[in-house]
């Protein structure tokens, strides 16, 4: 498939008081769009010692070359010397400086309403595979379109960097910024990625959501961890002196709420969970297995479950179940540990999403569209421990879908699997309550169904367009 225009970015950097006093640290209460851009801390707030302000710059060593000093983003020499002190910290050539250029705020969501319109016309969803996000309640009604994506990524982006045209853009508002050569030293990394890795195959097409989320986790974790290791530097400070763990643990508290209370926990798990779980994950592979260890994973990308817990998911092929008569598959999607979460606290089912990503094992999300309506259902086979799964099972059967979407549940234990929940969600109930039903009288076995069939689904992902590959933050 051709892949379209791939755009990745970053959330401003020095915003609110992150810069002021750790104890100024913002997340109690409820988090608003504006203030996820706090969750790319600026380590001021993350210095261990916070005696003095620790003096002129210090680069690492064997970067004593490249200048740390903060200068005007929009001068060339100060280009040339971030991204020259970027790729040393990276170990790598920097080639040519890429073209920079500049963009008012104000024209940013309009600039990425085109962008997206022009992938959606390039590379088309089936409705079915919208419908299915919707029904399942990660996204509201109309979420997925261009305008909405778009509008999402508008208030946060910063900059970003296009691999088409190879070009670094900046919004000329943040430009001006304290935090704008950490922004400019950010964007420099995806530069460098997509030198060494080629990021329009980041990941690649056929990928699943929980792998576009996963990679987006990959790529914005490692642009996070050098842009923070250049700030380090430049506050005359090594990386021993930072209190990575209080960074850690306050980014990842404030991205779960933003992502609980979120309207569109979808879009808003690309805007969060890659800037703070993403970059706790590529911190941890930095400092045991340094650069070659983060580059290994570009052709090795790690789930969303790896990146929550270190644990490498489960893969598994399942027969797809067959659905109502009437329906066809458009095919296979799998969620993962982090959106399975998301979409319990989302629904109000299930136990809480701590306990959920850690009891998530794998998942398949099969998604029919009706052959002479515009109906939608999905069966999604979550694989869960025991508890998890009794838990999910029950709260779906007791509540009604907050969506409005019809949705039953069965517990579907297999001898090699173990246990399963297995959600039934449609718009037409009686489909539903079908499909249901088959699915109970087949939960001896590890298929999908006593009429199973062994066809094999096509890949797809629901959150396709929101990947380190779109145009999505
Ligand atoms: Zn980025």
């Amino acid at each position: 498939m051709e892949t379209g225009k791939r755009v990745t970015g970053a959330i401003p950097v020095s915003r609110k008081s992150w810069n002021s006093s750790p104890a100024a640290i913002p997340f109690q209460g409820r988090m608003k769009r504006q203030e996820l851009a706090g969750l790319i801390l600026t380590v001021h707030a993350a210095l261990a010692c916070s005696s003095g302000d620790g003096g002129s710059a210090l680069p690492p060593p064997g970067c004593e070359a490249f200048s740390f000093e903060r200068c005007n983003v929009l001068d060339e020499d100060c280009q040339r010397d971030v991204f020259g002190a970027v790729a040393c910290l990276r170990d790598q050539d920097p080639g040519p400086l890429p073209e920079i250029r500049t963009i008012s705020r104000a024209d940013v969501q309009p600039l990425f309403e085109e962008m997206a319109t022009e992938e959606l016309a390039e590379s088309p969803q089936d409705p079915d595979v919208t419908r299915a996000a919707e029904l399942l309640g990660l996204v509201p009604p109309g979420g997925l379109e261009p305008a909405a994506i778009s509008e999402a990524q508008a208030t946060l982006v910063a900059g970003f960097f296009d691999t088409d045209s190879g070009a670094i853009t900046l919004v000329a508002e943040n430009a001006r910024r304290d935090g704008a050569v950490g922004l400019l030293a950010h964007e420099f990394v995806h530069v460098l990625q997509d030198r060494r890795h080629d990021l329009s195959a980041v990941p690649p097409d056929d990928a699943s959501t929980d792998t576009n989320l996963g990679a987006s986790g990959l790529v914005e974790g490692e642009a996070s961890l050098y842009s923070t290791l250049w700030e380090v530097s430049n506050l005359g400070r090594t990386p021993s002196d930072v209190a990575w763990p209080r960074l850690f643990a306050n980014s990842t508290a404030d991205a779960d709420l933003f992502m609980q209370e979120s309207e569109s926990p979808l879009l808003d798990a690309f805007l969060s969970f890659p800037y703070t779980y993403g970059f706790r994950f590529v911190h941890a592979t930095w400092e045991t297995t340094g650069q070659e260890g983060i580059d290994a994973r570009y052709a090795d990308m790690p789930s969303t479950l790896e990146i929550l817990h270190g644990r490498a998911s489960m893969v598994s092929a399942l027969p797809t179940p067959e659905p109502a008569t009437g329906y066809e598959l458009i095919g296979v999607d799998e969620l993962g540990a982090q959106l399975t979460a998301l979409f319990a606290s989302k629904n109000r089912v299930g136990p809480s999403a701590r306990e959920l990503t850690s009891a998530w094992r794998a998942d398949w999300l099969w998604i029919f569209g009706a052959t002479d309506s515009d109906d939608t259902l999905v069966i999604w086979r979550i694989l869960l421990d025991d508890f998890s799964a009794e838990a999910l099972t029950e709260d779906v059967n007791d509540r009604a879908s907050p969506t409005g979407a019809s949705w039953m549940a069965r517990l579907a234990p297999s001898p090699d699997l173990g246990l399963s929940a297995v959600i039934v969600v449609g718009s037409d109930p009686a489909a539903v309550s079908t499909a249901v039903s088959s699915f109970a009288d087949s939960t001896n076995g590890q298929n999908g169904g006593p009429s199973g069939s062994s066809r094999e689904a096509p890949p797809l992902s629901i959150g396709h367009r929101l990947g380190s590959g779109c145009l999505v933050h």
